[in-house]
C-alpha cells in the first residue's frame, strides 16, 4: 500500500489535507495523526471493518480495546447509555485534553472497536489537527497509539513512518507530541472512579476536581500482582526498546557509581551500552550513548522525552540500557509506570 504523508502545524491547518484524511476515514481507511499525548492510528470507530484493519496494521491482539476520539459532548451522548455525574465534572475540567473515560456503550459502537467489551473508552483530544480530522471523518475516530504492538509509542512522526509506512493510507506529521505519554484512563462503570492507566492528568488532579478519593487499579501499582489489570491493554508487554532496559534505584551518587560499573561489565562482554540520565547527571556517565530525559524533578520533561529516547537507543543499536529511577508521585506515577513496563519490571535496588 502507498502511504500518503502530509506535514501540518496546529496554527496552519491545511483544509485540503484534513478533507483528504476525512475522506479516507469515511471510506474505511486508516490515517495516523498527531495528538497531545502520542501519535494515534485512526479509523472510523463506528465501522467494524476499520477497527479490524487497525488491529491488523499494529499487530495488536484483538481483545485489547481501542479509544474512541470525539470533539464534543453531543457525540459522547450518542454512543453511551449514561454519563455519570463524576464523568461530567471531569469532562468540563479536563476535556479537551489527555484524559480517557470508560462508559457503558450502546449498540452504535461495534464490539470490534471495544475488543468485545460492552464498555467504551472515550477521549476528546486538544490537538487542533486531531480535532479537525475527527470532525472531517464524521465525529468518531478509534485510535490506539500509532506504533507496532509492543514498541514504544511514537511521539514524533519519524517513528510513525518507521512502523506504519506501507501499512496504512495516510500519515499526518504534526511535529512533537506535547505530553509524550498516553492519556490517563479513568473507569466510571463500576461506581467509584478508578484509574486504570496513570497519565498526565494525575490522581491528585482528579481527586481535587471530584472532591473525592480516586482509587488506582491494584494491578498497575503492584508489579508482582497476579490480578489481571482492568484495562485489558495493560497486561501486554509494552513500550519496550529492543535493548535490555534495567532501572537502577538508590541515592544519586550510588546510582552513578553502580551504573558506570554495570556499563563497563556490559562493554567488556561486547555489548553496546546506553544510559538514561538527567541534565544534572549526564556528564557523570561513561557509555556508548548517554541521553538526558530532562531536568531532575521535572517529570513533565521526562514524560515528553522518554519514548523518543527509547526509540533512539534502538536506532543506535544499543543492547544494554540502564536508567535512573524517578519520583513516582504526581506525573511521576505515569512516567514510572511506562519505564517499569519498558524494563519488564527489571529494577536493581541499591
Ligand atoms: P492505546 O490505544 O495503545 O493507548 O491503549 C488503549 C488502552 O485503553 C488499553 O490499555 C486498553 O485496554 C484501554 N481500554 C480501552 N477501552 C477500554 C475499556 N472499555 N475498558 C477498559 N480499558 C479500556
Ligand atoms: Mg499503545
Amino acid at each position: 500500500m502507498n502511504t500518503e504523508i502530509a506535514v501540518l502545524t496546529e496554527d496552519n491547518i491545511d483544509k485540503k489535507v484534513i478533507k483528504r484524511a476525512g475522506d479516507i476515514l469515511r471510506a474505511g481507511g486508516l490515517v495516523a495523526f498527531p495528538t497531545e499525548t502520542v501519535y494515534g492510528l485512526g479509523g472510523d470507530a463506528l465501522n467494524p471493518e476499520s477497527s479490524k484493519k487497525i488491529y491488523a496494521a499494529k499487530g495488536r491482539p484483538s481483545d485489547n480495546p481501542l479509544i474512541v476520539h470525539i470533539t464534543n459532548m453531543e457525540a459522547l451522548e450518542k454512543i453511551v447509555t449514561e454519563i455519570p455525574e463524576g464523568a461530567r465534572i471531569l469532562s468540563q475540567r479536563f476535556w479537551p485534553g489527555p484524559l480517557t473515560m470508560i462508559f457503558k456503550k450502546n449498540d452504535i459502537v461495534p464490539r470490534e472497536t471495544t475488543g468485545g467489551l460492552d464498555t467504551v473508552a472515550v477521549r476528546m483530544p486538544s490537538n487542533k489537527i486531531a480535532a479537525a480530522m475527527i470532525d472531517a471523518a464524521g465525529g468518531y475516530v478509534a485510535a490506539p497509539s500509532a506504533n507496532l504492538s509492543g514498541r514504544p509509542s511514537p511521539t514524533v512522526a519519524k517513528y510513525v513512518i518507521e512502523d506504519m509506512n506501507g501499512r496504512i493510507d495516510m500519515i499526518i506529521d504534526g511535529g512533537d507530541s506535547d505530553v509524550g505519554l498516553e492519556s490517563t484512563i479513568v473507569d466510571f462503570t463500576a461506581g467509584e472512579p478508578m484509574i486504570l492507566r496513570p497519565g498526565y492528568i494525575t490522581k491528585e488532579m482528579l481527586e481535587e476536581a471530584l472532591s473525592t478519593a480516586v482509587s488506582v487499579d491494584k494491578a498497575i501499582i503492584d508489579s508482582n500482582s497476579k490480578v489481571a489489570p482492568k484495562a485489558p491493554g495493560m497486561k501486554y508487554r509494552h513500550y519496550a526498546p529492543k535493548g535490555e532496559l534495567t532501572i537502577v534505584e538508590g541515592s544519586s551518587e550510588a546510582v552513578t557509581e553502580a551504573v558506570n560499573g554495570y556499563v563497563s561489565e556490559a562493554s567488556l562482554a561486547g555489548f553496546r551500552t546506553g544510559v538514561i540520565a538527567t541534565e544534572e547527571t549526564k556528564s557523570l556517565y561513561r557509555a556508548d550513548s548517554v541521553k538526558s530525559v530532562g531536568h531532575a524533578g521535572r517529570e513533565d520533561e521526562v514524560a515528553h522525552h522518554l519514548f523518543r529516547i527509547l526509540r533512539e537507543f534502538d536506532d543506535e543499536g544499543i543492547e544494554k540500557i540502564f536508567s535512573e529511577s524517578f519520583a513516582d508521585s504526581g506525573l511521576g506515577a505515569a512516567v514510572m509506570n511506562r519505564l517499569l513496563k519498558a524494563a519488564g519490571h527489571k529494577v536493581i535496588k541499591l
